[in-house]
């Protein structure tokens, strides 16, 4: 039998579904181009929230009421949704704030009361600082000590320098699956395989995966994945850590109150079961159910085709690149997701930025949240375009000549 051909996506219309897009800044057609920072949402996620709140508002899993149990249930629906996407089990899901809260909960939760002196935890030089700093307050408190698993010129992690750091001492390896300056999709379902045969728990971060590739956590084999829903078409304020049973089931709550407990008395409290246990007080219910219907838009979109589409505007957007003078690149490995940090000679990456909005062109400038990176380039900034699926190749000219005017006016 023949396979059926893949539809081919009209990318305009897809566009079309994302209002924001047809502003205009300073005068001029809007080019986005910081998605690797936030992506924009589709109208579907935005009626989804503004329905909820609009028909369904109500707390989750606390009254008996017809609105309790629709707002619960839409609430559910959407760590479910969420749980097929990354072909996880709901109950493992612990829904949160973000990829910020997944992680420190796995530090306080799972590394604080098992790590003591003479332990190690390795993180990677291309970490976000997400991935880093809580870590770093870990280690203060149990003594164990942070090591560094450096990367190439390239931007690739130094695969032998990580073979040779996985030491006995070594307890937790905390790993980014896509680098949010570099763009290098890291090789997590091998390192992840190595790691475990040492006995090292593994803690990938999926921010900048989930939203540009298929993620499947359970291939992965890691021992946590947190990701982030506003970088996938989802509301700020969402975002979940996906961790095995057995992980759950061991770690104490991180924080107390209502939701994660089952019976509370001044005697002694029964705490609910994962993953409901760690997610105390009123989450973001309207939140959750915009991630719902943020999954739903994107598998319809079909993950495989988002990839393609955006590494032919990552190919576009470096050939382009390529052809100004004094134009550093930051990263060039071989598996990319569709960020290009670079710098330009002769120009601050702030200047570049601020005159490129005057365009009607938003990139970012900066450290991007990870310092240590940018210290073993030896640079203090650059610029980073990270185009989306739902951006253009004629944005793509269009914010190239920008940035060869704008130059023009900084020599
Ligand atoms: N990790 C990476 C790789 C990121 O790109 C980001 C966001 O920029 C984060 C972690 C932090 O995500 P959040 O601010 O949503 O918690």
């Amino acid at each position: 039998m023949n396979a059926q051909p893949t539809p081919a996506i009209d990318w305009d219309a897809v566009r079309a579904d994302f209002p924001l897009l047809q502003r205009e800044v300073h005068g001029k057609p809007l080019i986005y181009f910081d998605n690797a920072n936030t992506g924009q949402k589709p109208a579907c996620v935005i009626e989804a929230v503004d329905g909820f709140y609009r028909r369904h508002n109500a707390n989750v899993s606390r009254a008996v009421h017809q609105l309790g149990s629709e707002a619960t249930d839409a609430y559910e629906a959407s760590r479910k949704a969420l749980a097929r996407f990354l072909n996880v089990r709901a109950e493992e899901l612990v829904l949160c704030s973000g990829t910020t809260f997944a992680i420190n909960l796995v530090a306080y939760s799972w590394a604080l009361p098992r790590l003591q002196p003479g332990d190690a935890i390795l993180v990677s030089r291309m970490e976000h600082h997400a991935n880093i700093v809580p870590w770093q307050l870990v280690a203060e408190r149990t003594g164990a000590v942070v090591r560094v698993v450096e990367i190439r010129d390239d931007g690739t992690l130094d695969q032998d320098a990580l073979q040779q750091a996985m030491t006995p001492d070594v307890k937790l390896l905390a790993l980014t699956h896509v680098s949010n300056v570099l763009g290098t999709v890291n090789p997590v379902r091998e390192i992840c395989r190595d790691a475990r045969r040492r006995g090292i728990v593994t803690v990938i971060d999926g921010s900048q995966a989930v939203p540009h590739r298929r993620v499947d956590v359970a291939a992965i084999g890691c021992d946590f994945y947190a990701f982030t829903g506003h970088k996938m078409c989802g509301p700020t304020g969402t975002g979940a850590l996906w961790a095995r049973r057995e992980h759950l089931h061991a770690m104490p709550p991180f924080l107390g109150g209502g939701e994660m407990i089952r019976e509370v008395a001044f005697e002694g409290t029964v705490y609910n079961d994962p993953p409901h246990r760690f997610e105390a007080g009123t989450p973001n219910i309207a939140g959750f159910v915009g991630l719902g219907a943020a999954v739903a838009y994107l598998e319809r979109l079909g993950m495989e085709q988002v990839e393609r589409r955006e590494a032919e505007l990552l190919a576009h957007l470096t050939e382009e690149l390529q052809r100004i003078d004094g134009l550093r690149i930051f990263g060039t490995a071989p598996d990319k997701a569709a960020v290009v940090a670079f710098l330009v000679e002769g120009a601050h990456a702030h200047d570049l930025a601020t005159l490129l909005d005057l365009e009607g062109v938003a990139i970012r400038s900066g450290q991007h949240c990870a310092h240590p990176l940018l210290k073993f380039y030896g640079v203090a900034a650059t610029c980073r375009a990270s185009p989306a699926f739902y951006n253009t190749h004629a944005e793509i000219e269009g914010f190239v000549s920008a940035l060869r005017k704008v130059r023009t006016l900084l020599a």
